[in-house]
């Protein structure tokens, strides 16, 4: 079976896991900040706080914005539910802003309509390792002083015009083992405001300042150094592993273009993509739907995956929710009933590319 993701932590994490347990420093201690340090430097960012997962990461970088009950928050339909539940964590309202149908990320010019006085963040998904038009929406968000905090849960190293996600707003990255690089669980806030990232800060650690000085109230957000050596050792492959899946997509754009139906994912110009997901679209001009290619793909033992099935707002859960908007996003809805993400990880072989490019056009 070729699987879609595949996880092979680093040998050389077991060294590091080792001088963890042998340092007695377990939390928030020096290789947590080694992590820290790992990408201060990818994001070219001032500062790098470690966080206890995604999602922490983003409810403490909402939270540290100060964004809080009753204030309004827009984000897609189309991502991972993490980016809603972080919001309405933290007491917020969400409002969804939709997607285009090239990269799968937030219209700029939909939420240029979308921004009301009430509107205190917007939360752009860089899905699947693609950046969302950044520069145009924080350019949208300075006019109306509006905080952009950029889930980069799926981006690590991804970049517009030559400046990487995570520096333009807020940004918030995953480890989740799953992601471009993992510390089994984990999260990164990136930023160049000081403020923020001693908020962040105080915030993670139970509002506290200096020992027994609580400041605010807080939570325990913190990182383990077990899982920072895990991270420490996955981001030394990260540089070589991403440049494997952006041959890996080369090679499976290659050998898929021009099927009727099938529409590939796009490079925008200018942009540097990360393939976390290389996703495919079956338009209406397809033979087949995006559920019979799964099935077929199964039969010639290909994984794949469904990276959303439904926009975030379709779930009894959300539809009920006080402090949720619903409104009907046309290209969100679309798009999850076409798209299927295809295997790209750093693991396949070329002989991997060969059977899912014969077995994609086979099927189509
Ligand atoms: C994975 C993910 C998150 C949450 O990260 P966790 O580490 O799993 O909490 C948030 N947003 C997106 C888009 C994700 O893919």
């Amino acid at each position: 079976m070729i699987k879609v993701t595949e996880v092979h932590i680093p040998p050389a994490a077991e060294a590091l896991v080792v001088e963890v347990l042998r340092s007695g420093v377990l939390a928030q201690g020096p290789m947590v900040r080694r992590l820290e340090e790992s990408f201060e430097s990818l994001c070219a960012t001032k500062h790098a706080m470690a966080t206890s997962n995604g999602t922490t990461a983003l409810e403490l970088a909402l939270e540290a914005a100060g964004i809080g009950p009753g204030d309004e928050v827009l984000t897609t339909p189309f991502t991972f539910v993490a980016t809603v539940n972080a919001a309405l964590s933290v007491g917020a309202r969400v409002r969804f802003v939709d997607i285009l149908p090239d990269t799968y990320t937030m219209d700029p010019e939909a939420l240029r309509a979308a921004i009301t006085p009430n509107t205190r963040a917007v939360v752009p998904v860089h899905l699947y390792g693609h950046p969302a038009h950044i520069a145009d929406i924080v350019e949208i968000c300075k006019e109306r002083d509006v905080t952009v905090i950029e889930d980069a849960a799926q981006a690590h190293g991804a970049s517009e015009g030559g400046r990487p996600v995570g520096s333009f707003g807020i940004g918030c990255f995953s480890l989740y083992a799953t992601k471009n690089m993992t510390s089994g669980e984990g999260g990164i806030i990136t930023t160049n405001d000081d403020d923020i990232a001693d908020r962040v800060r105080v915030l993670r650690n139970q509002g506290m300042r200096a020992r027994y000085q609580y400041e605010v109230v807080g939570h325990n957000h913190r990182l383990t150094d077990l899982a920072a050596a895990v991270g420490v050792a996955e981001f030394a492959e990260l540089a070589a592993r991403t440049e494997r899946r952006r041959n890996n997509a080369a090679a499976l754009c290659d050998g898929l273009r021009d099927i009727d139906g099938l529409v590939l994912p796009v490079e925008r110009d200018g942009c540097r993509h990360v393939y976390h997901q290389f996703t495919v679209r079956l338009d209406e001009g397809s033979r087949i739907d995006r559920d019979t290619l799964a099935d077929k793909l199964r039969a010639a033992d290909i994984d794949s995956g469904v990276y959303y099935p439904r926009a975030a707002y379709d779930y009894d859960c959300y539809r009920a929710h006080p402090d949720v908007h619903i409104e009907q996003m046309p290209v969100a809805e679309m798009v999850a009933s076409q798209v299927l993400s295809l295997p790209v990880h750093p693991f396949l072989s070329p002989s991997d590319l060969d059977r899912i490019v014969d077995a994609v056009r086979a099927a189509l």
